[in-house]
């Protein structure tokens, strides 16, 4: 760790291939809008000059939003976007059918995969309008595609359908003839909705060649600002205004005109009508995408697309990689310079894609799933630097041993403790220092296949996997991981019990109370296994020594894996039938004896992103253990009390196993102390000394360096608090990260275990 001159800006160019979302404002478009607000101010409604220049400027919008849509009858009004037109469609359609019978339980059907604007606008006004409809999904095929025999046998008793006719998140399109047919075959007023906001500029449209009623769009995903939309209205269709007043746009939507959204909207259209110009044809999307394509699968030869392109817009990419989450993703591509999205919607704790479950894909695609996404204006040259620098990113995976490569000679050496983690669950490999031995514990399935690439990419001689202790939650990996090591675990080690432990592990220590347990010697540093019984009968602590002395005191203990005894904030259960909870106090006051308050103890799992714990950090917050520890609890009481606690503990079906149970301890965070970028850069004017410690990964950080920054990502961080352990407790150390997350979970996390002055920059490389 140096004191450094940071510089947390990302210089390099970015790219942005997240279309779907937004686009930039085109520089013609741009200036389009600047003259609408500079010159050509007028108020449409004004009889004067101006408000006539603006009037004529706004019906030749609409008459070019005819062509574009291929709509040369029906309404054409002009929006803040397609939310707004949902909604008007939506009140419209509610309206007529309050005001005629409602059939036998009526429905308000939508497509499965539809944005989340379609249904919870029917949800909205139906519950407004008291009219008992139910709000039902039209399910899908695993391409996307609408079932339309679903739609064939509830269509009849529908007062209201909406369909989309491109996916945001796949660019998977319907065959909009097919869907009419089922529809109209079966109800031939039915108000039909198509949200086209993704269609525009991707697909022709001819909207008057079909009974198509109500049709959103946003200008905001084609090169026009945000702010501004329109609704195409049917002849025939049902229409009641959403909003009354100055009875602008023939009544249908009062309020002034957004004068400089339809000049962008006109700068756009003829951009779109013209026979030649920035925007590239549908047979040039499909080489970008061909060669985007090619890419991927070269960076990334397992990768899987969550889509079929036979029925996809060229303009969307959605995959997923196995082994790598979508977030790790996400941080690969924005080190890269390439802005890309999640292609997920968060919903609590859950990560994952609604559309992708619709589309019944495997949980593990729909929760790490990417979507990249660009539009007609994109260039060649554009496309040729993009790829490239996915090249590049997939090339600082390699040297992170996260990817395989034959080419990569330069990767960074692993020393020391590494925590993996697959969702709550972690899992530690820990390196030897001076010798290639290493051990697992507590393995993965989901991260067997990245622990065996880093283990033989680092060329590692894994010594152990170890257990500690038959988890309830899941079955142990450990057995495939050692077959998959087989050939670079030593002869004398394969034998091994249940816990993973070797029959033979050669050599003993002496812990703090004059116990004598077996060890595993790693070269300089010794791994010791003690019984803790409790949370489970066959439970264990593994305690790692970087100096392998013949006793080990406390304070010789760097790091203890404790499995589920002890974790963040809260103790194991003890309410499983191999439990035992006057074991568990036993166990807790002998863990008293045997590691110093300060030992890092590393669990196997980290419910509130808390990295590791210690003796001293439980201790601090109150709580059971630490009754148990200064000796105010009797064992009885705390048998009572535990069991209090695992009765509070509920396990919702179909959600995790919890493992541990919740000691009231967790609350008394302490406060994390945050800093500006702007404050970063005028202390280190000042000359106030700090370190400044970069936490993204090492292929983050080698893709965009943090000038002169050290690089201690999150996986090390539990490793960096035990080599820095003194120099934390003095010195201020500032952290930051791509957007401000990553620190604020690690600065709250080294001022639980007790260390000094913390900061971490908010908004992190993203607001420098
Ligand atoms: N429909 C689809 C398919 C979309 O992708 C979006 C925006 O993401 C919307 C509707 C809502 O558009 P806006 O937020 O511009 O109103």
């Amino acid at each position: 760790m140096h004191d450094v001159q940071p510089e947390p800006s990302m210089s390099q160019q970015e790219f942005y291939l997240d279309s779907n979302a937004t686009t930039e404002v085109l520089p013609p478009i741009a200036e389009a809008v600047m003259t609408a607000l500079t010159q050509e101010y007028g108020n449409p409604s004004s009889s004067h000059i101006t408000g006539i220049r603006a009037k004529a400027r706004m019906e030749r919008t609409r008459q070019l939003a005819r062509q574009v849509m291929g709509a040369d009858s029906g309404k054409v009004i002009f929006t803040s976007g397609a939310t707004e037109g949902i909604q008007t469609a939506v009140i419209s359609a509610l309206q007529a059918a309050r005001q005629a019978p409602l059939p036998r339980r009526p429905l308000l059907l939508y497509g499965a995969t539809e944005h989340k604007a379609v249904p919870e606008t029917l949800k909205h006004w139906a519950r407004l309008f008291d009219l008992p409809a139910e709000v039902r999904a039209i399910p899908v095929d695993e391409r996307g595609r609408l079932d339309l025999e679903f739609i064939a046998e509830h269509v009849d008793r529908a007062l209201m359908i909406c369909t989309m006719a491109v996916n945001n998140e796949t660019g998977c399109y319907q065959d909009l003839a097919a869907l009419e047919r089922a529809i109209r075959t079966h109800n031939p007023q039915v108000p039909w909705m198509v949200d086209c906001v993704q269609a525009l500029g991707k697909l022709p449209l001819a909207l008057t060649a079909t009974t198509i009623d109500y049709a959103p769009f946003s200008g905001h995903k084609l090169y026009a600002p945000k702010g501004i939309g329109w609704l195409y209205v049917r002849e025939q269709a049902p229409f009641t205004p959403v909003i009354a007043g100055g009875g602008q746009e023939s009544g249908w939507r009062s309020g002034t005109e957004n004068g400089a959204g339809i000049a962008a909207l006109q700068a756009l259209f003829e951009m779109m009508l013209a026979e030649s110009g920035p925007l590239a044809d549908h047979q040039q999307l499909l080489a970008y995408r061909q060669t985007l394509v090619a890419t991927l699968k070269r960076a990334f030869p397992e990768l899987v697309f969550n889509q079929d392109h036979d029925c996809c817009v060229p303009t969307t990419l959605n995959f997923s990689v196995p082994g790598f989450s979508s977030k790790e993703l996400m941080d690969l591509f924005d080190a890269a310079g390439i802005r890309v999205s999640s292609g997920s919607a968060c919903s609590s704790k859950v990560t994952r894609s609604f559309v992708l479950d619709a589309m019944g894909l495997p949980a593990w695609q729909s929760e790490s799933a990417i979507r990249l996404s660009f539009g007609p204006a994109m260039t060649e040259a554009e496309l040729t630097a993009v790829c490239e620098r996915i090249e590049s990113a997939v090339g600082a995976l390699a040297t992170s041993c996260l990817l395989e490569s034959d080419a990569v000679e330069d990767k960074f050496g692993l020393k020391g403790l590494i925590q993996l983690k697959a969702g709550s669950s972690c899992c530690w490999l820990y390196v030897d220092p001076d010798s290639d031995r290493c051990v697992v514990v507590d393995p993965l399935a989901s991260l067997n296949e990245r622990l065996e690439r880093l283990i033989r990419c680092q060329d590692l001689v894994p010594v152990a996997i170890l257990d500690t202790h038959g988890h309830a939650d899941h079955v142990s990996s450990g057995v495939a991981l050692r077959a998959a090591l087989a050939d670079r675990i030593p002869e004398q080690y394969r034998a091994v019990d249940e816990l993973g432990w070797p029959n033979d592990c050669g050599t003993r220590r002496t812990l703090g109370d004059g116990q004598v347990m077996p060890a595993l010697d790693l070269g300089s540093s010794v791994l010791v296994r003690a019984p803790l019984p409790g949370h489970t009968d066959d439970s264990v602590g593994l305690f790692l020594s970087r100096e392998g002395r013949d006793t080990l005191v406390g304070s010789d203990i760097d790091f203890a894996f404790c499995g589920d005894t002890v974790l963040a904030g809260t103790l194991g259960r003890t309410n499983f039938t191999n439990s035992q909870p006057s074991a568990l106090y036993h166990s807790l006051v002998h863990l008293s004896v045997w590691l110093s308050p300060d030992t890092l103890i590393c669990p196997a799992h980290d419910y509130h992103h808390q990295f590791a714990t210690s003796l001293a950090a439980e201790c601090r917050q109150g709580g059971l253990l630490s009754q148990v520890i200064e000796g105010s609890l009797s064992e009885r009481d705390f048998v009572v009390r535990k069991a209090r606690l695992d009765e509070a503990l509920v396990d919702e079906p179909g959600t995790e196993l919890l493992c541990g149970a919740d000691t009231g301890s967790c609350s008394a965070e302490p406060p994390v102390a945050e800093i500006s970028s702007a404050d970063l850069k005028r202390w280190q004017s000042e000359g106030r000394v700090m370190a400044v410690v970069d936490i993204r990964e090492p292929h983050e950080f080698a893709l965009s360096p943090g000038a002169g920054m050290d690089n201690v990502p999150l996986s090390r961080l539990v490793d960096f608090v035990a080599q820095n352990r003194y120099r934390l407790e003095s010195d201020p150390l500032v952290l930051i990260c791509r957007s401000g997350s990553r620190s604020q979970l690690a600065s709250r996390s080294l001022r639980r275990l007790g260390l000094g002055n913390i900061v971490h920059v908010v908004g992190g490389y993203a607001l420098s």
